[in-house]
């Protein structure tokens, strides 16, 4: 386990109107260079049996090399500047690795299409930052010059990487920022175990009521929404009539407004997920939480042609249940939120958690009748909500997980020019803080 000492800071940025059309112009660049860097790997690696890859530092050369073509046909090429395309081929780097990284969750990497995330990479030595006052500061773009952002939080540390994205309500930046040494200590607060739910979204083992996620849409904007889906299909299937599919002005602010809406209810969802999982870590000596595989929880009810699955309808409005609930991002959170706060993720094992009863620990199918949210133990009699009693018996395996304390020392070691060049973890063993 390592704990990283680069933290994000993301800050709401305001570019001019010219900046806007420079940024925007350099996302789509940027996307198009991402897509040509990979397309190539995939050749030369297809050529090798897929075994050898060319990696950033070949293609960066291939970059310098094509900026000096005089063709016209590279002249987007051109116009992004240097410093971002070379850490635009950097990120796929990182992509591949993490790839190839067994205990990285990533997958391949993909193609990014129009509508992937607009976002323009800048490694951090090549930006610079000021403030202006208490709420305000500029932030220098090569080629670009300052762009103001909003100081919502100090930064707190060593540039390390800049990158500006934008989403559905404008632009934000976002720094890589070496925040130095940390120690924690244990807290030494008791421990919970936590139950994740689509109905319930958490249920916290030491309370007696749940977590609720406040909808994440009013019921006026989700009738907006469906307004504005059906709109753009209508638009879309005009467009493919009589326009050969070229998309209009109108479809085109239809998709704006649709993204303005999912960004907030993304942003929504984020803001809930981040208060819970602090107050998780902070005030939590551990947090138990079933161990489960996300990909494995979402995957299609549809089947195949020759043998149709049934109630995909059904399963298709879970999982959106389930990725309105974010469990991966939950995890990532407390994964490093419980070691800043000298806390303890404790992933259990998740199978018949809510089938055994925390009163005489019998594990039994029959104690939970039909599918409803009632636990009824058929050996004690103990009755409760089937999630609270998921989340005793998730804090109970988690007690029995006991085991080490990882203690993270965030020291920071230093090369010959006395930078920092990475963070150590040490372990005290065998202190169970439960
Ligand atoms: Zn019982």
């Amino acid at each position: 386990m390592t704990v990283k000492a680069d933290m994000g800071r993301k800050y709401r940025a305001y570019p001019t109107p010219e900046q806007d059309e420079n940024l925007t112009s350099w996302g789509h660049h940027a996307r198009a260079l991402w897509n040509l860097a990979l397309e190539h790997r995939l050749m030369i690696g297809r050529k090798h049996d897929g075994v050898s890859w060319v990696w950033s530092a070949e293609q960066c050369l291939l970059l310098t090399e094509l900026r000096n073509d005089p063709d016209e046909s590279v002249n987007w090429i051109r116009d992004l500047p240097a410093t971002a395309g070379q850490q635009v081929l950097r990120r796929l780097d990182e992509a591949f690795k993490n790839w190839a990284n067994p205990n990285h969750r990533a997958r391949r990497p993909l193609f990014k299409c129009r509508s992937s995330p607009v976002s323009i990479p800048f490694p951090g030595q090549k930006v610079r930052t000021r403030k202006l006052n208490r709420h305000w500061a500029e932030v220098y773009i090569p080629k670009l010059g300052w762009i103001r952002f909003r100081l919502s939080r100090a930064l707190g540390g060593e540039l390390r990487s800049c990158t500006l994205v934008r989403d559905g309500l404008g632009w934000h930046v976002s720094f890589g920022v070496h925040v130095g040494t940390t120690t924690t200590e244990p807290n030494g607060k008791p421990g919970c175990g936590v139950d994740f739910g689509v109905k319930v979204s958490a249920w916290v083992s030491t309370e007696l009521s749940p977590r609720m996620m406040p909808p994440s849409l009013t019921t006026g904007e989700q009738r907006r929404l469906k307004v504005l889906e059906r709109r753009k299909a209508r638009q879309i299937t005009y467009a493919k009539k009589h326009n050969g599919g070229r998309y209009s002005n109108r479809l085109r602010k239809t998709i704006a407004r649709i993204s303005a809406i999912r960004a907030r209810q993304a942003r929504r969802r984020l803001d809930f997920t981040h208060k819970l999982t602090t107050d998780l870590a902070k005030n939590h000596g551990f947090v138990g939480i079933e161990d489960l595989p996300v990909l494995n929880m979402v995957k299609s009810a549809t089947g195949t042609a020759a043998e149709p699955g049934s109630g995909v309808r059904r399963k298709a409005a879970l999982n959106q249940g389930i990725y309105d609930n974010t469990p991966g991002e939950r995890r990532r959170q407390l994964n490093y939120k419980t070691l800043l706060y000298g806390s303890q993720l404790r992933p259990v094992p998740p199978h018949g958690t809510s089938q055994t009863c925390p009163e005489c620990g019998e594990r039994d199918a029959r104690s939970r009748v039909g599918c409803g949210r009632e636990f009824a133990c058929v050996h004690c009699g103990h009755t409760d909500h089937a999630d609270r009693t998921a989340s005793i018996e998730i804090e109970a395996r988690a007690r029995r997980m006991g085991g080490t304390v990882i203690k993270s020392t965030r020291s920071v070691r230093k090369d010959a020019r006395g930078r920092s060049t990475g963070t150590r973890l040490r372990a005290a063993p065998d202190a169970d803080i439960a």
